[in-house]
């Protein structure tokens, strides 16, 4: 093959101007969405935890505003009941979820540290919505394999939302398979890892992302060729995989 025809054959591969559909191109417009569809109609709860959380160090980890809209309108739309959540620090998502679901719906929620999840207990508390969560301090992998050896929990829960260690997603998704039922959806959060999927290997990168960005790679890659399931990556916050289980 000719250098051009390699040349035309990449260009062929990439997306063209009239199918470019990607809407964010600037911050300007990420910020025009936020203040004219999201902050307007975000729940009094999620923005008092909201502006709790920026003042946290760590307030890079929580689930944005326009994510935390996109998840509770997914939630309604599956008539979700039963949920899942790995990866809650101070609970945006978590309270999203617990806000979206019916009365006597649940969500089993895990993270290694319960400080930050106190941090916005209180919020969750005062919104009525604590009884929904089943909150477990510790490892999610361990919670996982004993559900896995008890039958009673495969194909029980409707939505399971993973937002933890990247390294571990793959092993998640090992159990996840068969905890999820036929129908249901787990959304892997933050699969485009801050764009550092399409860095070239010697770009700079923060340490954190450089490091969990091989991890990434593979889930994205499994995740594209995985028969159980049907995916949908959508470009919101930092991209979400969402996985239908179909067998
Ligand atoms: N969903 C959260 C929100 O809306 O704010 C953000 C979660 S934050 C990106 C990732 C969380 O995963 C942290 O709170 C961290 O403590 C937790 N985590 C890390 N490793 C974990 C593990 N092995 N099992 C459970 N949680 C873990
Ligand atoms: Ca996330």
């Amino acid at each position: 093959m000719s250098s051009t025809q390699e040349e035309q054959q990449k260009q062929d591969g990439r997306h063209q101007e009239v199918g470019h559909k990607s809407l964010l191109q600037s911050d300007a417009l990420y910020q025009y969405v936020l203040e004219t569809s999201v902050y307007p109609r975000e729940p009094e709860p999620l923005k008092e935890l909201r502006e709790l959380t920026a003042k946290h160090p760590w307030n890079v980890m929580t689930t944005s505003a326009d994510e935390g809209q996109f998840l509770s309108m997914l939630l309604k739309l599956i008539n979700a009941k039963n949920t899942m959540e790995i990866g809650v620090y101070t609970g945006y998502s978590l309270l999203a979820t617990a806000l979206a679901i019916p009365e006597d719906g649940k969500i089993l929620a895990m993270d290694i540290n319960r400080t930050n999840y106190e941090l916005g207990l209180p919020v969750i508390q005062k919104a009525g919505v604590a009884h929904k969560i089943d909150f477990r301090e510790g490892p999610a992998l361990p919670v996982l394999d004993q559900m896995i050896e008890d039958s009673t929990y495969y194909g029980k829960f409707d939505f399971i939302f993973v937002d933890a260690d990247k390294d571990n997603y793959l092993n998640y998704h090992k159990r996840l398979i068969e905890l999820v039922k036929v129908g249901g959806i787990i959304g892997y959060d933050n699969t485009l890892w801050n764009g550092s999927v399409v860095a070239p290997p010697d770009a700079p990168l923060r340490k954190y992302i450089r490091f969990y960005r091989d991890f990434v790679l593979e889930l994205n890659k499994a995740l594209a060729v995985d028969p159980r399931i049907e995916i949908c990556q959508l470009p919101v916050g930092d991209g979400i995989t969402l996985c239908r289980r179909i067998s």
